[in-house]
């Protein structure tokens, strides 16, 4: 299900249709639009709107565009209608020094006074920037706000780091598939799963290949193929993965309660096995996130062998099985031998995620007991030294690093291919590392600091 964060569903544009608009979005795949007003007028019908559909939420604010025309009543106003039900932000508000029309003082003023309201009622902020950059970072740096979306994205990636660093999500629109979006585009593929959501700004701003056209949500999808395109996932991984953002910012749904032990990213499946490790790396997502691409990890028990085949089903329809790290696989060495050969009995391939502490967690080595079960394997070195590693990973297990190393040096006598990886952290040397890994014969894949699976 795709969830469109930002459209505005009161534009004229949709007079003659609006019911069909909304059809059309559930017929292709859309389940929640967030209309967004932008002005009082357009904050009402908004309320109205979200009030007449069940699958449509409602923001509540004046554009910059219209700051101008921002008095004391229209800010109680704003006031009275955020407590509405449905009502899930406040916004859309900002600055705009593109077409400035509205002075730049009046907006930096009204701009601070939406966002004082959002804080003041615990709701967040869908914010406009344009041609703005600095004064729209110092507004939202100086007050503190750390809940809200960068609608329409359409900074650098330098941009984008210093609004997630304040813990503000980026939305992408359809602008993400324009031709000239190269430093866009860029941007859209970089950024964390955690801070993703897109929108279209409808009935603005069609995506190709519909540019041209009044936007309407049902044109989501093809901005969500854009970024799957561009982040090396499927469609179905972004909506998953921008629904539950949506979900964590709006409260508009999208939670899967039950950690799941068995999902699909790309073309491979991913087992959970336990959530259990022997590091507390600092890059660590389990300390600061239940989800990865967006399926809930969080285990409550761990997975037995009958239930972890039944949920795999036929593993010759993926690329590969993954032993995957929300946890140490090889804390559970009998099942991850008992189910490994059963995958290769039925014709899958076997791939390890592993912290390299197998050897040390069992006090024997345990590779030549993986000879012939597992096709690949992928080993988290993580630093040029003990120290460093240290510091990153924090082990709980005497002499890890050298443990990882040796680990690395039996792993390419017993599996077919090793690969060493290296989160891209402060401190770590990367062409250390790779030296490291070419030198125990292993290949090499540097890995995004804060990007998982
Ligand atoms: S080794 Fe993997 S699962 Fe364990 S703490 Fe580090 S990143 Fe997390």
């Amino acid at each position: 299900m795709l969830t469109d964060t930002h459209c505005h569903l009161d534009a004229s544009a949709f007079d003659p249709d609006r019911d069909d608009v909304i059809r059309r979005a559930r017929d292709a795949g859309t389940g929640v639009i967030i209309t967004v007003g932008s002005g009082l007028e357009s904050s009402e019908t908004a309320v109205k709107l979200a009030g007449r559909y069940d699958m449509v939420y409602a923001a509540v604010g004046v554009h910059p565009h219209d700051a101008k025309e921002f008095t004391p009543d229209t800010a109680e106003r704003i006031r009275e209608l955020s407590a509405q039900e449905k009502v899930v932000a406040i916004g859309e508000t900002g600055l705009d020094y593109h077409y400035d029309h509205s002075p730049r003082d009046v907006q930096r003023r009204v701009f601070e006074s939406h966002i004082s309201l959002a804080l003041e009622l615990g709701l967040p902020v869908i914010v406009h920037s344009r041609e703005a950059e600095a004064d729209t970072l110092s507004i939202l740096s100086d007050s503190g706000v750390s809940r809200g979306v960068m609608h329409c994205f359409s900074g650098d990636l330098d941009m984008a780091e210093k609004v997630m660093a304040m813990g503000l999500y980026i939305s992408f629109a359809g602008t993400v598939t324009f031709k000239n979006a190269e430093r866009l585009r860029e941007a859209a593929a970089s950024i964390p799963d955690e801070y993703l959501l897109i929108e279209t700004d409808a009935p603005y701003l069609s995506p190709v290949p519909l540019r041209g056209r009044r936007n309407e949500p049902s044109f989501l999808l093809h901005t969500a193929g854009k970024l799957a395109e561009l982040r090396g996932v499927e469609t179905e991984d972004i909506a998953r993965i921008t629904t539950l953002n949506a979900g964590r910012l709006f409260g508009t749904g999208g939670y899967s309660p039950e950690g799941k032990i068995a999902y699909k990213i790309r073309d491979s499946l991913y087992l959970n096995i336990t959530n259990r490790c022997t590091n507390a790396c600092s890059f660590c997502i389990r300390f600061h996130s239940d989800y990865v691409k967006g399926h809930n990890l969080r285990l409550d028990r761990e997975p037995g062998l009958a239930e972890l085949k039944e949920e795999i089903g036929d593993p010759s329809l993926y690329r590969e099985v993954v032993f995957c790290g929300y946890g140490e696989p090889l804390l559970r060495l009998d099942l991850v031998k008992a189910l490994a050969g059963w995958i290769k009995e039925n014709g899958g391939r076997v791939r390890i995620n592993t912290n390299g502490h197998g050897n040390l967690i069992h006090g024997r080595n345990i590779l030549p007991e993986l000879d012939g079960l597992v096709d690949s394997i992928s080993i988290s070195l993580d630093a040029q030294d003990e120290e460093t590693y240290r510091a990153l990973c924090r082990p709980f297990i005497e002499g890890a690093y050298r443990g990882v190393v040796d680990f690395v040096r039996e792993a390419v006598k017993y599996v077919p291919d090793v690969t060493v990886t290296v989160v891209d952290a402060p401190g770590v040397d990367v062409e250390r590392c790779r030296e490291i890994a070419r030198e125990l014969g292993a290949g090499f894949r540097l890995r995004r600091y804060n990007v998982v699976g």
